[in-house]
Formats: structure tokens, sequence, C-alpha cells
């Protein structure tokens, strides 16, 4: 692109008018989830005994039977042909994050030479994508060939377009997860069966525990013209070169300010759509940095939250570029500005209540709250490696660490009041809590805590793993993640810690002590084995690295290193013994991770190295010749000595630019020099550090040399549109 082009380009941004979004006729509460297959579609359109067992298959995970599935497609055909639609597909999670689809049409032989409309219950329930392209860490090839996707009737049916979107899990064919959704129905599985055993000690009638997950998502909107003149962007999904724009975040006006008409078109588009699809869409405003923004659902059961995140984040593609955008969810796509996060609100409750939210009206109440707090603490101490490796990609390494998102070490934010708490039920005994009136009189005399959280101002944004009043807020999670990443581990560690918070209650009890003081023992001995993970103060600062160190926890920032915790002993363990992923599935999916880590950085390394060889050294060489001919010119009509003095700026520029030249020129052959010896490293692990290690660094260090030229070459020659006119278009 040439700079008149890029001006051009500029220009023609600016000028861009707001997409017209046609008003609904009908309010939300009409149109909201008029896409989806929900409870009510199938009271419509199935028969009472079908409507039935399909509610007994959703609620209670009994067996789909194939005449049931029959009946079921049968109804669902006939509500999506009413929609238009023509075509099905099993939509699933593959481990390369996004999602895949194939699409079948609904047609088949009438035997007549003719054809009809179908779709059958086999076709709903299970499918053979040829998924040989998806990686499966070698498990498809070790175990058996193919995989096959099912229908998860946990999540609903919808439709986009013409296309009937069946949401499946994805297994190969001895039954090894190749998804991410299979796993996560087997952690739920899990920390339903833990939390549910532990919330009887309180609650008799509970007979079921379900999880709760908010995800808020954040994301960048880049007007797509300029966006097709950065071919770092479009190929890596970030910026890999671009000086500073003068001005960025520093004046904090961003957040508070009105949402710019365009982009306000194109939120309103979305969140009709993502209505209409079935997301309680509720929260949408302007973030930290420039052009960032951010959509929040209300709460929703976890399996199905994650379908919905998995759906915003198509969506929000897709709209974006009908509004002339496109929309970012790299976790980094510019340097020295905040990156792209999704916090991941998370919670269990009962089928009867809450179990995060104290303090309750009877001392049981408050010992069951602050029983969940703490072994969900006791799951983040044990496996704050795993969590880190949970949310760790090459992408999101970027943002980690940094001075806007969470620190890369794992510890929990409990706040002032919560700690108190905590600190005297630790120091308490038995004798003081109970007197000679017994549990009558027991008070754990709890603060209002939710209601004194929501006003507090200080939530503790530096904290990975907060509490924020009736849930824990995960806000490590990177924004183009699939929640369920890191859903699984926590998940699966809670239950853990459940389970053996529970086995060692039960040991109490069979001691003849007190159900009320056993778990009051436990839970005070668990208070002081996780204290190491509770942090309230600033997670930015160097002293905390320092201190956390000395606790032993987790301080490593190498994503691939950070990714070995998949195959800890504590993690095979605690995973098997949950029965959400064996040992073989675990290595599988490591080497899916550290092989996607590879991938990344080979692209940006590849992309980065081109586009200083055939965009930035000849504008900049060129630049330098007009800087040379001005200085020959100079000197032929000045006497010498003068001459110097007029052209000492020029020629310091002149030389300036050979330095950044000879240094970009030199390096990038050093970067495509470890590429290369990394390239012929057949162990997957052992190539992600080498990459990590040689060339991730290199693009960063070559960066600056582009970053100082972008600051000297002519803005009318520099041919990739700049930070400030991409962050700053309405
Ligand atoms: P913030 O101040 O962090 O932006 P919001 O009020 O926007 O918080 O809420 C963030 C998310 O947390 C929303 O998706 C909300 O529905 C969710 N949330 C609220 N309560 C719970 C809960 N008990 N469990 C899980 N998620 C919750
Ligand atoms: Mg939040």
């Amino acid at each position: 692109m040439s700079s008149t082009l890029r001006f051009q380009v500029v220009g023609e941004a600016f000028k861009k008018k707001a997409v017209e979004v046609p008003n609904r006729e009908s309010r939300p509460s009409e149109f909201f989830a008029k896409y989806v297959f929900n409870r009510q579609k199938m009271a419509k359109y199935l028969p009472g005994y079908v409507y039935e067992k399909m509610c007994d298959v959703i609620d209670n995970g009994s067996k789909l039977d194939l005449a049931t599935a029959d009946a079921v497609a049968a109804g669902m055909k006939q509500w999506a042909m009413e929609l238009g639609v023509t075509h099905c597909t099993h939509w699933f999670q593959p481990l390369t994050e996004g999602t895949a689809e194939k699409h079948d049409g609904f047609v088949e032989h009438d035997g007549k030479g003719g054809m009809i409309e179908e779709f059958t219950g086999k076709a709903l329930v299970q499918q053979e994508p040829d998924a040989s392209s998806f990686p499966s860490g070698g498990i498809r090839s070790t175990f058996e060939a193919r995989g096959y996707s099912a229908w998860d009737p946990a999540s609903p049916v919808f439709v986009i377009g013409d296309t009937l979107m069946i949401p499946t899990v994805f297994i190969s064919y001895t039954g090894e997860a190749l998804d991410y959704k299979a796993p996560l129905k087997k952690s739920l599985k899990a920390v339903d069966k833990a939390a549910t055993a532990v919330a009887q000690y309180f609650y008799p009638d509970a007979t079921k525990v379900i999880c709760n997950l908010g995800w808020e998502q954040e994301y960048f909107l880049v007007d797509e013209d300029l966006y097709a003149a950065r071919p770092d962007l479009l190929m890596t999904g970030r910026t890999l070169m671009g000086h500073d724009s003068a001005r960025n975040q520093q004046m904090d006006d961003h957040y508070f300010g009105s949402i710019p008409e365009r982009v306000a078109a194109f939120m309103k588009d979305l969140e009709i759509q993502a209505l209409e699809l079935g997301i309680p869409c509720k929260t949408r405003h302007n973030e930290v940095a420039p052009n960032q923004f951010e959509l929040a659902p209300i709460y929703e059961e976890c399996n199905l939250a994650i379908d919905h995140n998995m759906l915003i984040m198509q969506l929000m593609r897709t709209v974006a570029r009908k509004h002339g955008f496109r929309c970012l969810l790299h976790e980094k796509p510019f340097a020295g500005i905040n990156g792209s996060g999704k916090h991941n609100n998370w919670s269990l409750c009962t089928n009867t209540g809450v179990l995060l939210h104290g303090p309750g009206k009877t001392a049981l109440d408050n010992l069951r709250f602050v029983t969940f707090i703490v072994e969900t603490l006791m799951a983040v101490y044990r496996h704050d490696s795993l969590l880190k490796a949970s949310i760790i990609s090459a992408t999101n390494a970027h943002r980690l660490g940094g001075n806007e998102a969470p620190p890369s070490i794992i510890s929990s934010f409990l706040g002032a009041q919560l700690t108190e708490l905590l600190e005297k039920l630790e120091e308490s005994d038995d004798d003081e809590l109970f007197n000679l009136s017994g549990k009558q009189a027991l008070s754990l005399d709890i603060p209002q805590i939710p209601e004194l959280m929501r006003d507090n101002t200080d939530r503790n944004r530096t904290s990975p793993f907060a509490f924020t009043g009736n849930r824990f807020e995960f806000r490590a999670v990177g924004s183009q993640a699939n929640c369920a990443a890191s859903m699984i581990v926590l998940n699966t560690a809670v239950a853990e810690a459940l389970t053996d918070f529970k086995a060692r209650v039960d040991a109490l009890i069979g001691q003849g002590v007190d159900t009320f003081k056993a778990i009051l023992n436990v839970v005070r001995e668990d208070i002081k084995t996780c204290k190491p993970i509770r942090f309230d103060g600033n997670g930015y600062s160097e002293e905390w690295r320092q201190e956390a160190t000395r606790r032993g926890l987790n301080v490593e920032t190498s994503a691939p290193i950070i990714l070995d915790h998949y195959l800890d002993e504590s993690t095979v363990r605690m995973f098997s013994s949950m029965n959400v992923l064996s040992e073989a599935e675990l290595q599988a999916r490591t080497e899916i991770k550290h092989e996607t880590y590879t991938k990344k950085v080979q692209i940006e390394g590849r992309v980065f190295g081109d586009l200083c060889l055939n965009h930035i050294l000849p504008i900049a060489t060129r630049y330098q010749s007009q800087l040379i001919d001005n200085v020959c010119k100079v000197q032929s009509i000045f006497p010498v000595d003068r001459a110097a003095k007029v052209s000492a700026t020029n020629m310091y520029l002149i030389e300036q630019i050979s330095e950044h030249n000879a240094y970009i020129v030199e390096n990038v052959e050093r970067l495509i020099e470890a590429r290369r010896v990394a390239n012929r490293i057949t162990d997957v692990r052992e190539k992600a550090i080498a990459y990590h290690d040689t060339v991730a660094p290199l693009i960063e260090d070559i960066r600056q040399h582009v970053d100082k030229l972008e600051m000297i070459v002519d803005d009318e020659y520099w041919p990739l549109p700049k930070y400030r006119e991409m962050l700053f278009i309405r």
C-alpha cells in the first residue's frame, strides 16, 4: 500500500456512516430465543410423551433412545422448515479453539426419482464429520482412525440463516474426547456429585448442584479497510509493529465516553441477533482502551454459557463485517494498550439455593458459606499451576503479567471482611465457638459480605481469582479462548477438594465427632493449608512476585513450560480420580497445546520477517535516499563548512536509518535461522520451548527498531496504517 492509498483509506474510514439497523417491532421479551428449539418450542412441536422424555434427558441425564430421537427430529424439522431452514450441521468445539461445522442438506431420495426433505433421529444424534484435519494429539491415529460427533441434548438446537445448528461433543470411536465439551460435561458431573454430597450436610433436601458461569467478553473493533491494509492483523490477529499513538488511553476518557454511532449500531445489531439466539445479553460498554468494548450476558448454567460464548464470538465476527468493522478477539492486538480478557464469573448453587452466598440466616448457613469458599480456595491452592496452564496460550501470554491484566501468578482476593472472618475461624478453638449450650449459641458472626462487596469500590482489579460477593471471578482467561478449558480445570479441582473434604469430615464423624464440629475442624485445617493462595495486595508489584516465590506459588512465565502442568502427577491423579480426562487424553491435549503455541509464533515470525523486508526496509531506504539527495544538493550550493552544518540533522537521520536498517536485516536473518533450528526439533514440547526462547523474543526486539523507523520516516511514505489511525476511527 502506498502512503497516498493509506491516507485515502483513513479518510474514507473517517467518513463512514453507521449502518442502519432496522428496529424490531417487538420487544426483546418477544423475540428472545426466537431461533432456539427450547422447551417452549418442544412443548409446541413434540408429542406430550416425547416432551416429557426430553425433559428427563435434559434434567436428569437419562438416555435418549432412537425412537424418541426420531420423534424429536420430526418436530425439530417442522419448526426449522417453518423458518426456511434447508440444512443442518453438527456444531462442535475442537481443540483448535473456535467452532467447527459440517453442513448437510435436509434431502434424501424419495425412491421415485425425486427428493424429499428428511431429518432423522440418527442424523440429529450422531454424525461422522470428516475431521481428520482437526488436531487430536495423535489420539485418533493411536486409538481409532475416526471420530464422531454426538448431540448434547442439554444444549438446545438453534437456527442460523438456513441452517439448523446442533451442539455436539466430538469424540473418538474408543471414547476419547477430541473437543472441549465432552470433558466439560464430565467436570460438571464431577462437581455436581461432590458438591451435592457436601451440600447435604447443610441442606439434606439438596439433590443437585449446578455450576453457573457469567462471562464478560472484551473485544476491539477496527475499521475493515484499515485492517485489510495490515497484513500482520490479518494473519496473526495482532499488530506485530506500530509505534504508540501519542494519545492512547492515558486520559481514561474512552471508558466513560459515549459509544460512537457506528459502534452503537453494531452493538444493537449484535444484541438483537444474540437475543434471538437465546443469549441473555445484559451489559455493553466501552472498555479502558480506545476502540475496546465489552459485552456481558446474565449468567447461565456453565455448559450453556460456554456454547453461548462460542456463539457470541462467531456472531461478533460476522456482525462486525456487516458494519464495516473487523472484530479483534486477540488478547493483545496493540502493544502498550490494554489487552482483552474474558472474566469468568463462576458459582455453584443447589436446587435449593446458592452455595457461595453469605451470610445465611442460621449458623449452619454460615458454615456452608465458609466451607464452599474455603474448599474453592483449596482447589485453587492445590492446582494453581494447572489453572495457569488452562488459560495460557501464545496469544494470552502477551496480556498476562502486563500492567493491566491479571499477573501471571494465580492468587485469590477475598476482601477485608472475609479475610477477617477466616482469620477468626482459624484462630478460634471449639470451646470458644461452642459454649455449653451447644449449637444454638454458636454464631459465626458473619457480616453482610455480599452487600458490602457490592459497594466496595476496591474490588482489587489486580487479582486473577477474586471473590466478588456471591461468586468467584476468574479474570486470567483470554478473550479468544474457549472458557471450557479453564472451567474444566476449576470444576474438577473443586470436585476433588470437596470429595477430599467430605472423606475427612466423615472420618471424624465415624469417630463420634458431632457433624458440625467435624466440618468446622476440617475447614479450620484447610484455612491454614490454603493460606498461601490468598493475596489482597497489588498483584502487579515486584514484591508480590518475590513473596509468591517464597510462598511456593507458580511464578513461571514461559507458556510452553506452564503447559507442562497438564501432565503433573497431581493433575493426572485429579482428572482420573474425578473421571474427567485420562492420562492419554491429557497427553494428547498437551501435545496439541504445544503444537498450537509453535504454530502461532511460527506464523508471527514469518509475517513479521516478510513485513520487515518488503514493507519497512524499502520505505526506510527510499526516505533515506531522499535525505541523501538533499545533503548532496546542500553540498553543491554551500561552502564545505556551511554545508556540514546545514545538513547535520539530515546526516544524523541518514545514519540512524542505516543503523536501524542494518539491525533489522541482520536480525531478521537471525530470526529466520532461529526458526530453521527450531523446525528441525521433532519433539513438540522442545520445539515450542525453542520458539518461545529464541523466535518470540527476536520479534519483540526487532520491532523496537521498526517502531523507531516509523517515527523517523516521512509520514507520507509509511505504508501501514498507524496506531492512531486504527484506534481512533469512528
Ligand atoms: P462487573 O462489575 O465485574 O463488570 P457485572 O455486574 O457486569 O460485573 O457482572 C459480571 C457477570 O457476572 C455477569 O455475567 C453476571 O450475570 C455474572 N454473575 C452475577 N452473579 C453471578 C453468580 N452468582 N454466578 C455466576 N455469575 C454471576
Ligand atoms: Mg467483572
